[in-house]
């Protein structure tokens, strides 16, 4: 987290929570920040996006606060007294209606609400003093390489273990780029092999992405994978397995071998 840490306050009201803390990556900090801004402010509902980082915070700072929490929640609406939201279960299958007491905590879906602007000007700002925590920071490494940030590429060209070997990726950043597009992926190319950036995968448990176009390059269409994809506007799937799931969910298919359909697509778009 950075110094400062962001609460919903009230009715659609922002608050900045500055915690003047030096920028550490620690959840406890953000809880502390946020739990004292809500003792003075007294929110009816706090938000906090359902990151990695987010989930821990949302869970402990209703822990802290004794408040009930929702978990990856999205299309929430205020009802009386209570607030209630939907929830993606059985990987996204089922979608379970989800009800707490106000006041709580909930940790949105990431990707399900626009990202709030950076460098808002007029936020309310809540000073919440000096805090400690408990990680002392070592040592700050560069993020890899910087990559278009998913929920707002309007195309992505997403890659699945149908390809044989990391070099054969730059297939998929060609067309993503010629496309005017970004890069994702498949979990197993980012959790398991390596060979992209953790930020790239899509589904359930990776970034949910609701582009014009979705084309996917060798992705069988596991449920999972679909949870993240399902909002796209056109789904389009290169799979040599007439049979894949992805067909089931895709607009447009072509039953091929990606190794020679993408770059016959390539050839076409430059000409
Ligand atoms: C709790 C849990 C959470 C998960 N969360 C996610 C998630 O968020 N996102 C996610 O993606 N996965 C997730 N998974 C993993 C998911 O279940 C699948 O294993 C994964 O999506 C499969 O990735 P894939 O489609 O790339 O690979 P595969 O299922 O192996 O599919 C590869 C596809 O490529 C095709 N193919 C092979 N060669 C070619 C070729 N030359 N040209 C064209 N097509 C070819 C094959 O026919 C096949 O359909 C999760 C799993 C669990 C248990």
């Amino acid at each position: 987290m950075t110094e400062r840490s962001r609460a919903s306050q009230g009715a659609g009201k922002d608050l900045l929570v500055d915690g003047g803390a030096e920028v550490v990556e620690d959840p406890d900090l953000t809880v502390e920040a946020l739990a004292r801004a809500a003792a003075k402010k007294r929110p009816s509902a706090i938000l906090v996006g359902a990151t990695r980082t987010g989930r821990i915070v949302a869970a402990r700072l209703a822990a802290k606060l004794r408040l009930g929490c929702l978990s990856d929640v999205y299309r929430l609406k205020v009802q009386g007294s209570s607030i209630l939201g939907e929830r993606d279960v059985f990987a996204g299958k089922v979608v379970a209606q989800v009800k707490a007491d106000l006041p709580c905590v909930a940790s949105v879906k990431v990707g399900t609400y626009p990202k709030m602007s950076e460098g808002r000007t007029g936020l309310e700002v809540e000073e919440v003093g000096s805090l400690q925590g408990g990680v002392r920071l070592v040592e700050t490494l560069e993020k890899r390489a910087a990559t278009t940030d998913l929920r707002s590429a309007s195309v992505i060209v997403s890659a699945g273990r149908g390809f044989r070997t990391k070099e054969d990726l730059s297939l998929a950043e060609d067309l993503a780029r010629a496309l005017g597009g970004a890069l994702g992926c498949s979990r197993p190319l980012s959790s398991d092999y390596g060979w992209l950036p953790e930020e790239l995968h899509i589904g359930l448990t990776g970034v949910t992405v609701r582009p014009s176009l979705y084309l996917a390059l060798g992705i069988s269409g596991q449920l999972q994978h679909i949870a993240g994809i399902k909002e796209s506007k056109v789904i389009a799937a290169v799979n040599t397995d007439k049979d894949a799931p992805i067909f089931q969910v895709a607009d447009y298919g072509i039953v091929g071998d990606l190794y020679q359909v993408v770059p016959a697509i390539l050839e076409i778009l430059k000409s």
